[in-house]
């Protein structure tokens, strides 16, 4: 659709240059950051306090905002799942969750995701795009916009979970520009400590960000404690089998400073990875590995045509019971929205699927 440059995917630096190369002061370029990611206008008409002929230049040459929502679900919990579609049509998936005293928005780096994972729908979208910087960051301004009104302060802090569509890492120089942008005073102002990022294991990014300095919080999403039963359900553990990963999880372990976490992600799928002998295994792997972060049992959410049900809440508590009598921290992470189309992918895959009956049908038409 657009040939002009999204303003929301810049930083302040790099704002400032675009409003100079245009001939204005280079204060402009502050202006506009704050009014993009502190007020949280969606607009360049909206932005009052510059000039009439500025905002004029500006909406011929740039965009304010590129994602559109199209469509939206709230769950009885107040869970908000939103579906947004980038200016070339393709499905971007973002969920705020309310919490006492936080909220939480899951954010997506990819639309669509090119890993395999069996147990996830938007594997079954394949990789459509990666997100740009922008278009992670303006799915954070429309939940906040959409729940507290435009450019109005939020009443509590926002935490940040990269585990919406998509592999982080594999947009990795996106997510990095989009987690700087964020954490600007004069934005957003979410700093990376309130930020985590979910991978499948892509084991050189883990090095990598176990180098960097501003880093988010890292979840691994493991899903099985063998690589038999990994190779299966997460294909990528066939190019970093368990022992790599665990053994660069535990490289970057070794670097954690106070206030950072780092924890593994476990879903739970009914008959599948949910035994007393997968938790013993588990267990055992994470001990050997001399890893101490928490393992978060997770609920896995059934949707069509996923083979996989969730596993019983008295099985998940005694998977729970087995980690913890030989040393390993778990948690059960509580179910949200689970009235609202709950897996990762569902609204995506929905709106694939309506979309090939249109196309159908209109074919039928003709
Ligand atoms: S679980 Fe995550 S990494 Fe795996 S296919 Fe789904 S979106 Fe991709």
């Amino acid at each position: 659709m657009t040939e002009k440059t999204s303003l929301v995917g810049l930083s302040i630096a790099e704002l400032t240059s675009f409003v100079t190369a245009l001939g204005e002061p280079a204060y402009r370029g502050k202006q506009i950051f704050a009014a993009l990611h502190q007020r949280r206008l969606r607009s360049f008409e909206e932005m009052t306090d510059l000039p009439k002929a500025l905002r004029d230049v500006l909406n011929e040459k740039a965009t304010a905002a590129t994602l559109i929502v199209e469509s939206k679900y709230q769950s009885t919990d107040g869970t908000r799942r939103y579906l947004m579609k980038t200016h070339d049509d393709l499905p971007v998936e973002t969920v705020f969750i309310p919490e006492e005293r936080r909220d939480t928005i899951c954010f997506s780096s990819q639309s669509g995701c090119p890993l395999q994972c069996t147990f996830c729908l938007t594997a079954q979208l394949g990789l459509l795009r990666s997100l740009t910087p922008g278009e992670i960051v303006e799915q954070i301004i429309i939940a906040l916009n959409d729940v507290y009104g435009a450019g109005e302060k939020t009443p509590r802090g926002t935490n940040l979970v990269g585990m919406g569509a998509g592999e982080p890492f594999l947009n990795f120089d996106s997510l990095l520009n989009a987690l700087r942008i964020m954490s600007e005073p004069q934005g957003l102002f979410i700093v990376p400590h309130r930020v985590t990022v979910s991978t499948a294991g892509i084991v050189p990014r883990i090095r990598e960000v176990a180098q960097i300095p501003d880093r988010p919080n890292l979840a691994i999403s493991l899903a099985a404690p063998t690589n038999e039963l990994r190779d299966e359900l997460m294909p990528i553990n066939k190019k970093w089998p368990l022992e790599e990963l665990l053994a660069a999880c535990k490289e970057f372990e070794e670097t954690l400073k106070p206030g950072e976490h780092f924890t593994f992600e476990y879903v739970m799928l009914a008959g599948k990875n949910d035994s007393e002998e997968h938790a013993r295994q588990l267990a055992n792997l994470l001990n050997r590995h001399e890893l101490h972060a928490k393992v978060n049992l997770i609920p896995h959410n059934p949707a069509e045509p996923l083979p996989y049900q969730p596993s019983s809440a008295d099985t998940v508590e005694r998977f729970k019971l087995i980690l913890e009598s030989k040393g390993v921290h778990a948690y059960i992470r509580k179910p949200r929205g689970r009235d609202i189309f709950a897996a990762c992918g569902q609204l995506a895959a929905r709106r694939e699927n309506n979309n090939f009956q249109a196309i159908k049908q209109s074919m039928v038409a003709l």
